[in-house]
């Protein structure tokens, strides 16, 4: 005769033992109590680790990628970012270089010995993007593009796993569960602002609350991208100290030589000027929180 479950009186069935299917027991930081430290290049996430990450939005052009690329390192930046493949909203709206982005990253890193982050939106890409970069972001779009995830973990490489702009707490730690299941435990989740009523000011609102949650929650580290969190570089200094209080394990901020004749996220993107302004206000906080960057 079947067993049932005293509770539900259902046919008692061994899938019964396994963890509920809305747990992230990988990433919860209950059966992992330590900090989990990501390495990219010399760059560390994590457990004390505090690392910058800058660049432009997207990769324009040789000289633009050099010119920011030096100016963020000389600032003191660890990781430089860059898009090849942009998520717009817009096709016609520029959509990034591709391939010949990938190799001025390359060539950016070779110049300033700084590790490259990109982002990589579909599953095809993710093998050519892997030669090149070394980290792959999946972007706040993707988040929920559970095979990109699949395939982007068994990569190899460290990956860098934006918030969806109105996923829930759960389900970015369920994404971030992706990555862990298939293989890849070298992951650094990323706030980078909620959608919310307000348009007219800003373009998100950077939820301070989910890092200082998301790091009750997992062993992961939890970095802020105040540029895209705010959509304005005026609130991105403000915004960044603020995140490193809220505990913060690193910054992603989006640099460019010009940003007013910037192809994609002008607006919020810090001038070379200002981020090392911010760069030198940064040190003070991570004192008060006990990092080292
Ligand atoms: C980016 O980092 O340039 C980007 C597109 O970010 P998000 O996916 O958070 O919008
Ligand atoms: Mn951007």
């Amino acid at each position: 005769m079947a067993v049932l479950d005293p509770v539900v009186r259902r046919p008692h069935h061994p899938a019964a033992e396994a963890p509920p299917a809305k747990t992230y027991r990988l990433a919860s930081r209950a059966g992992h109590p330590a900090d989990t430290v990501v390495r990219v290049g010399n760059a560390r996430f994590g457990g004390g680790f505090f690392a910058v990450i800058a660049g432009p939005c997207a990769v324009e052009s040789r000289q633009q990628v050099l010119e920011a690329a030096h100016a963020v390192r000389e600032a003191g930046a660890a990781v430089l970012r860059g898009g090849a493949y942009k998520p717009r909203t817009s096709p016609y709206e520029f959509q990034g270089l591709g391939e010949a982005a990938l190799e001025l990253l390359a060539l950016a890193r070779e110049e300033t010995g700084l590790p490259v982050v990109t982002e990589v939106m579909d599953s095809e890409d993710v093998a050519l993007v892997a030669r090149y970069a070394d980290m792959l972001q999946i972007g706040a779009r993707s988040m929920s593009s559970f095979r990109l995830l699949q395939k982007v973990a068994s990569a190899g490489k460290p990956v860098l796993l934006k918030r969806g702009y109105q996923a829930s707490i759960r389900e970015w730690l369920l994404s971030a569960e992706y990555l862990l299941a298939a293989g890849n435990s070298e992951v650094v989740l990323c706030e980078r602002g909620m959608r919310t009523t307000d348009s007219e000011f800003t373009r998100n609102a950077l939820d301070l609350t989910a890092i200082a949650l998301a790091h009750l929650e997992t062993h992961l580290p939890v970095i802020a991208d105040p540029s895209h969190g705010t959509g304005r570089a005026d609130l991105v200094p403000t915004m960044s100290c603020a995140a490193v209080a809220a505990g913060a394990d690193g910054l992603l901020l989006e640099v460019h030589p010009d940003p007013a004749r910037a192809l994609c996220d002008g607006k919020q993107s810090l001038t070379p000027a200002a981020f090392q302004a911010l760069c030198r206000r940064l040190p003070a906080y991570l004192e008060l929180e006990g990092k080292r960057g």
